[in-house]
């Protein structure tokens, strides 16, 4: 059974605004889903259609085994976390965390017991009369995160929780969130911007652009085989090399360099055909000197990335970049070789 379902979902704003183009989506119940894509791409659109907030112009939202696409917020049971949190400003923390339970009718008594309980649960006990004003950037992530857990709904719905901390803050979250998302096992659907939140909170994530899902698969699919230019290009700490090429009989003609056909792309090839050629900096192995079947060309930028240096090679006027250990890094002005790896290197003929 999958905890959520979209199909055919689609949205258009008065105006004409296409948010969300006909996205078909499975949630398996129990799972940590990540929602990536830059902003604009439509991710608030979709978790505000998914909590009923907004409307659908077309396609259905199943939640469990309901379809719940002409129901009002409240009958759908499930449970969302705005990027500004919304909090009460008014309200202590136990009235804030316990007011999904008052609009459900829960009883005074029961409701600030289970206040109590999921406030000792995220470490909010010393602050629970403490209003959200009185609380750091963290706590009132905090506040936000227990009001939710409060409710025991069927599924969460996060959108950027994180993106108002700050680096060290967010880290923190980050462990936290998913560790406690682990715990409760509530299915999950996080949308975040960051390339780096998703591949490391999410069990499957997907890609958007402009109201369209682009891939769909664990972190490690999406990082090691993105499907497309688009996903390659926002994935990954360093973007991925994408390269104009040309294949040229049983190798690829790059930057005015020979290298080899990727392994991935073995026998797909046709001679004459224009590619783009896809290779990580990771995989992008450095050498001083001439190295067959390599990128060679001048080192124009050398970053420190702490563990080891982002060099940039201006290769007959394309750059290529390149991740070298600590200790090897080169000079801005050197001769300097770029073999990609040809079990990581990829074809994109989408560019
Ligand atoms: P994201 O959360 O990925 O940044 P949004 O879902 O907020 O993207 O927006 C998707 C698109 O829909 C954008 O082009 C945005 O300008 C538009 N949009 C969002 N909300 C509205 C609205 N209430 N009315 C008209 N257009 C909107
Ligand atoms: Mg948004």
């Amino acid at each position: 059974m999958s905890a959520i379902e979209l199909r055919g979902l689609t949205k258009v704003y008065p105006g004409g605004v296409k948010a969300l183009d006909s996205l078909d989506l499975a949630i398996p119940d129990g799972e940590f889903f990540a929602l990536l894509g830059p902003s604009g791409c439509g991710k608030t659109t979709l978790l505000r259609t998914i909590a009923g907030l907004e409307t659908a112009t077309g396609g259905a939202v199943v939640i469990g085994d309901r379809d719940v696409t002409g129901l009002q917020p409240g009958a759908r049971d499930i449970a969302m976390v705005f990027q500004d949190y919304a909090l009460f400003p008014h309200m202590n923390v136990t009235d804030n965390i316990a007011y999904p339970l008052r609009i459900k009718k829960v009883g005074k008594a029961a409701r600030q017991q289970k206040a109590a309980e999921v406030g000792a649960r995220l470490g909010l006990e010393q602050l629970m009369d403490r209003r959200p004003g009185q609380l750091s950037g963290g706590q009132q992530q905090r506040v936000a995160l227990a009001r939710v857990m409060a409710t025991q709904a069927q599924a969460f719905l996060f959108d950027e929780p994180l993106s108002n901390l700050d680096a060290r803050l967010r880290l923190e979250a980050r462990t936290f969130l998913k560790k406690l998302q682990h715990e409760l096992g509530v299915t999950t659907v996080f949308v975040t911007h960051d390339q780096a939140e998703a591949l490391a909170m999410a069990d499957r994530m997907a890609v958007m652009e402009s109201g369209h899902i682009r891939q769909i698969g664990t972190p490690a699919e999406v990082f090691q085989r993105p499907a497309n230019t688009f996903v390659a290009g926002f994935i990954g700490s360093t973007p991925m090399n994408l390269l104009d090429g040309v294949v040229r009989g049983d190798t690829l003609e790059v930057s005015g360099c020979k290298l080899a056909v990727p392994q991935s792309a073995e026998g797909l090839l046709h001679d004459g055909e224009k590619i783009v050629y896809g290779v990580r900096p990771e995989y992008n192995v450095y050498s001083a000197g001439p190295v067959d079947g390599s990128l060679g060309g001048n080192v124009s930028i050398v970053e420190n990335l702490g563990a080891s240096y982002l060099v940039t090679l201006d290769v007959n006027g394309v750059l290529v970049q390149a991740v070298v250990p600590e200790g090897h890094e080169p000079l801005i002005g050197d001769e300097g070789y770029a073999l990609p790896r040809r079990d990581r290197a990829l074809i994109y003929r989408d560019g």
